[in-house]
């Protein structure tokens, strides 16, 4: 992209409505803006982001079997009556008549939905485990709509359910799914520490969201600081076998880690002192083991083993993909703007032309910015050096390829690293290889 062809540039103030600084960011940096009360419009560096996001989370979703599908918006309000919680879910759902009086509702969550979809096409326990998976966009009329696209009303959201023939089965499915956020979160740059969350009428322990670190965040958090030196990616779990799925899962819960809410302080002192963490936190995902409760309610069964019909177990697994960008940004940025993660960067560099109009420069601009184009954002415009430096920080390159007049006569350009300032000075023709 050239940046002077760019559809929105930065904004040099910060606009007065936003209180905390990823909200602040994302719009100075031309990301988004609100079109209504917790209702945003993506801007191509945003969305691209937001794409980049949904990606990573749909390959590990892939990875571990889940299979895509995607659920409209809007959904009838017959469904949410079959479950019990038409009425129960209150003012958080945003509730709609159509010309013919029949009354629908902008999904909040997709349980019923899934369920029934789930009814009409499996019958057999031959055909469990089943995990299904959408990502897209989700309505609550949030009391206070705050923070950008932390607390929209309408946001993206990636959300799975499953199907299991047993509670084992069910256990299994839940810790893979567990593996699959890990390594999500990791690969998006993020660390998210999954905590023991309320598991509601139902019990056990199987419900766990996700936080990241920060200090806007809305719950405090406990955790030991021995968790975030794991690394998830490179984790052997042999995910068909339940022993090994059972070891993974008492390695990874063996690091306390509890939001205020569920925090115990007698099992908080058997934390070595040094590896006790306390902050505050942004939950960014959600998983949650519940049984056969939609399953009764709705009246859903597949014939086992024996011929007889029996409630499949279900659990359904969330991440906020919306508000993940601004939760990565609470996590990762500096007085001078974002500092996006490689991989869910906008573009991967910015090639600034410290002298547009100067024959070396260009020539070496066009020639770097021609062998990735859609990748690469290009700072072409005639503005000063100052401008272009603070608009590559406030976008948050992860690298920024400095194009000035003496080293292109010389067939030179400088790289700098945005996360740590670093610059070194390479030769034209290595600096893609050296960014890559
Ligand atoms: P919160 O506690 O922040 O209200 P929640 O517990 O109601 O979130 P879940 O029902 O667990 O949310 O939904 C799964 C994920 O969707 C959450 O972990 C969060 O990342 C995201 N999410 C929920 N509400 C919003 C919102 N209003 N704006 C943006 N993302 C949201
Ligand atoms: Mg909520
Ligand atoms: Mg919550
Ligand atoms: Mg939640």
């Amino acid at each position: 992209m050239r940046l002077s062809r760019a559809f929105l540039a930065t904004l040099k103030e910060n606009p007065a409505e936003a209180q905390i600084v990823s909200h602040r960011l994302m719009l100075r940096a031309g990301l988004v803006r609100q079109t209504a009360a917790g209702i945003y419009a993506w801007l191509p560096a945003g969305l691209r982001v937001l794409r980049n996001i949904s990606q990573i989370v749909r390959e590990e979703q892939d990875a571990l079997g889940a299979q895509e599908v995607l659920m409209p918006t809007l959904q009838p309000a017959d469904l949410w009556k079959r479950s019990g919680r038409y009425d129960a879910y209150g003012p958080e759902m945003l509730r709609i008549r159509d010309r013919h009086e029949r009354d629908l509702l902008y999904g909040p969550t997709n349980e019923e939905m899934i369920t029934d979809l789930f009814s009409q096409a499996v019958k057999s326990y031959r055909e469990l485990p089943q995990v299904l998976y959408h990502i897209q966009w989700k309505f609550r009329d949030e009391v206070r709509p705050r923070f950008g696209v932390m607390r929209g009303r309408e946001f993206l959201m990636k959300d799975a359910y499953s199907f299991d023939a047993s509670y084992d089965d069910a256990v299994a499915t839940y810790r893979r799914m567990m593996l699959a956020y890990l390594r999500t979160f990791q690969r998006l740059g993020v660390k998210a520490i999954p905590m023991v969350a309320d598991t509601g009428p139902i019990g056990g322990d199987l419900s766990h969201e996700f936080l990241i670190l920060a200090p806007t965040g809305e719950s405090g958090v406990f955790f030991d600081a021995g968790f975030e030196e794991q690394d998830w990616l490179a984790e052997q779990v042999d995910t068909d076998d339940h022993a090994s799925l059972g070891r993974f899962f008492e390695r990874m819960t063996s690091f306390y880690a509890a939001t205020d809410e569920k925090h115990d302080e007698a099992a908080w002192d058997h934390v070595p002192a040094d590896r006790r963490r306390e902050g505050r936190g942004i939950e960014v995902g959600h998983i949650f083991y519940f049984g056969r409760k939609y399953t009764e309610s709705m009246g859903v069964s597949v014939t086992g083993p024996d011929g007889e019909a029996f409630h499949p177990e279900m659990g359904s697994y969330g991440i906020g993909v919306s508000r993940l960008v601004g939760a990565i940004i609470e996590a990762s940025h500096d007085d001078n703007g974002i500092i996006w993660p490689d991989e869910v960067a906008p573009y991967r560099a910015a090639i600034l032309n410290l002298k547009a109009g100067d024959a070396a420069c260009d020539s070496v601009c066009e020639a770097l910015y021609a062998s990735d184009p859609d990748n690469l954002l290009y700072d072409d415009r005639g503005e000063r050096a100052g401008v272009k430096f603070a608009d590559a920080d406030l976008m948050g390159h992860p690298w920024q390829i400095i194009v000035g007049p003496r080293g292109a006569a010389a067939g030179t350009v400088e790289l700098k690293r945005r996360s740590t300032g670093e610059r070194i000075e390479v030769p034209v023709a290595d600096a893609l290889a050296r960014i890559a």
